[in-house]
């Protein structure tokens, strides 16, 4: 029996927060962008590099002016400000029903309300809007209101499989719920967890050939022992014990 078959999927979901905390670096919990633009940015993100993502949005707001201009835009020339993403003639019509939600529920392009929500609210009410899912919902209430929930996305859900923290058949979906109830209610660990993994599934846990042998999560990784058997003592002493920045740049 080894670590792989014999932790608790709960287990395998601390000691992966445990290992790759050290590994990667506490990160605190201050906001990267406003409500608004975490809302709008992620929209944007989906299926698109961090760069194209970025120049659409700076593209849209250098147009149109702000939000109100946003909303105004003829709709051909919002998805051309924002062609550097996946599906600009999709989003654009996204973006303005939001916007459109947003200021005849609210009166102001403002999301600061969503602080004094219960949690299960705001994320209803976030997933209401078009476009919107629970991954992009938990990241604005967990990263703009330190709200007690847990994003997971394509990384975060490939690593929690892999390593075995979820089952083989766990939806994505499905995984923000598991996951959230194996770890503390903290919305520092729930950010750094997130980030973590993540970073992992970016830059170590690829999709297609996973660096394993750099990897700190190959001592109870069912992926890893099914494909090179059990992790030796050779192994673990050869695998290192913090990202070394000459292997990239970690996106924050
Ligand atoms: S050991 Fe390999 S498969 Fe398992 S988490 Fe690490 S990189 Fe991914």
């Amino acid at each position: 029996m080894t670590a792989a078959t014999t932790l608790t999927p709960d287990q395998k979901t601390w000691q992966n927060h445990l290992i790759l905390h050290d590994f990667y670096g506490p990160l605190p919990l201050a906001p990267r962008r406003t409500p608004m633009r975490e809302l709008i940015s992620t929209l944007l993100s989906h299926r698109t590099t961090h760069v194209a993502e970025e120049l659409a949005y700076s593209r849209m707001l250098e147009e149109f002016g702000d939000w109100e201009g946003v909303l105004a835009a003829a709709l051909p020339a919002l998805a051309h400000a924002i062609r550097t993403t996946r599906w600009p003639d999709t989003q654009a019509p996204r973006i303005q029903e939001i916007l459109r939600r947003i200021k005849a529920e609210r009166g102001e392009f403002n999301l600061d309300f969503l602080a004094d929500w219960p949690v299960e609210k705001g994320l209803q009410w976030l997933t209401d809007m078009p476009g919107i899912g629970l991954k992009t919902a938990s990241l604005v209430l967990l990263f703009n209101f330190q709200k007690p929930v847990l994003p997971v996305d394509t990384h975060v859900h490939r690593v929690a499989q892999r390593v075995g923290m979820i089952g083989p058949k766990v939806s994505v979906e499905k995984a923000h719920q598991l996951l959230l109830a194996q770890l503390p209610k903290d919305a520092v660990v729930l950010l750094n967890f997130h980030k973590h993994n993540y970073w992992h599934g970016q830059h170590i846990c690829f999709f297609t050939k996973p660096d394993c042998v750099r990897c700190p999560l190959k001592g109870f990784c069912n992926y890893y022992e099914e494909h090179y058997g059990p992790a030796t003592a050779e192994a673990l002493a050869a695998t290192p014990k913090h990202w070394d920045t000459a292997w990239g740049e970690l996106q924050h």
